[in-house]
């Protein structure tokens, strides 16, 4: 297949030059992009530059940019030198975007809040094709609805809930959010650097310079650490310790907790994982607890880690799922417990496809 190439522009402006602002408006500019011209199905990013003016200085950019999902592509920022009469605290993107020679790809620009003075003509084009899409097909998204359906799953490991979780996504149109891997992705990053659970400044340091990006690319989702993709090294048994121990350090939690709410904020969403009922989402439309006997969890762990061609003991994982039930249950900070409002699945003697009918069928009538 043949490629062209096409340059695409946006910019847009920030209130004050704190952290929260460039992530939050970098963010939203980059999906506005992304979502304007199908990033990701059909056209492809190449490159993208990112620049900024000099008075933005609270958090490197192109950071968020990774935040917004554009994952793979390689990421240039600079500094623009400071221009009479030019707009301040201004971010400026230019994404190289490759689509197929025989489709008609027209880029849409995007320029918002103030940057919109700098390219009214474009800034007009990117509104007016959004709001005649949003006419044409008024079930766009949860937010644009101004209501969106989200679901709660929580209950110990190894209760089948990422499976149903899955599962559940795909006959329901709905995104799958595994926060479980986020912790797991944290544990790994500590791992890594070597920092301890009581080194908690050391903890918050490493938090602050860590991006996560949990997305489903063609049905399986992919977990980037920093930019990298761990999806294979997260699931590793070593991994399992390292997420259960950090996911009761506050700040960790915290972090997560936020990245989680923000996503489910934009989107139809389904979250697995502890405290997604109880902390995260307290008014999800549907809630869940899933759960098992530790023989039943204990077997279905081992099945799944063998099949992988990892060397593992049943009793081992056995004893492994004791103790993270117990750390889960009895952590100070937001522990695994059954919602009020959860409604509890027992897994031991249910099919998936049982587990599944049954909670799909919940789900669509409060729909
Ligand atoms: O679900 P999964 O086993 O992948 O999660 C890894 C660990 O992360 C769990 O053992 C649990 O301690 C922690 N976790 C958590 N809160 C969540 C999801 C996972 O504490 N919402």
């Amino acid at each position: 297949m043949s490629e062209k190439i096409t340059a695409l522009r946006g910019a847009t402006t920030i209130e004050e030059n704190t952290r929260e602002e460039i992530v939050s408006k970098t963010v939203e500019l980059v999906k506005t992009l992304k979502d304007d011209n199908n990033i990701g199905s059909g056209v492809r990013a190449v490159s993208c530059l990112i620049s900024t003016t000099v008075d933005i200085t609270a958090f490197y950019p192109a950071r968020a940019v990774r935040e917004s999902g554009l994952l793979d592509c390689p990421l240039m920022s600079c500094l623009e030198p400071n221009i009479e009469n030019s707009l301040p605290l201004c971010i400026r993107v230019m994404i190289e975007l490759a689509s197929d020679e025989k489709t008609d790809f027209v880029p849409r620009h995007a320029y918002l809040h103030k940057a919109a003075e700098l390219r009214p003509d474009l800034a007009k084009i990117s509104k007016t094709m959004r709001e005649r899409e949003k006419a044409c097909s008024p079930e766009i998204s949860g937010k644009d609805r101004g209501k969106v359906l989200n679901v709660a799953i929580d209950g110990p490991s190894g209760a089948g809930k990422s499976t149903v979780a899955k599962l559940l996504s795909r006959r329901l149109s709905m995104t799958y959010l595994d926060t479980g891997a986020m912790y797991r992705a944290i544990g790994l990053k500590m791992h890594r650097k070597g920092i301890g659970l009581g080194d908690v400044e050391g903890i918050k340091r490493t938090l602050d310079d860590t991006v996560i990006e949990v997305d489903t690319i063609d049905g399986v989702q992919h977990v980037r650490l920093d930019g990298k993709d761990v999806s294979g090294e997260i699931r590793r048994h070593y991994v399992s310790k390292l997420a259960s121990d950090f996911s009761a350090v506050k700040e960790v939690r915290l972090k997560l907790v936020e990245m989680q709410r923000k996503i489910a904020s934009e989107k139809d969403c389904i979250l697995d994982g502890r405290d997604i009922g109880t902390f995260v989402l307290p008014d999800a439309v549907a809630k869940f607890y899933l759960t098992a006997s530790v023989k039943v969890r204990a077997k279905r762990r081992f099945d799944e880690l063998t099949a992988k061609g990892e060397a593992c003991e049943l009793d081992a994982i056995e004893r492994d799922i004791e103790t993270r039930d117990y750390n889960d249950m009895h952590r100070d900070f937001a522990p695994l417990k059954k919602a009020d409002d959860a409604i509890e699945v027992v897994t031991d003697d249910m099919t998936v496809e049982q587990v599944v009918a049954y909670m799909s069928e919940i789900i669509n009538s409060k729909r």
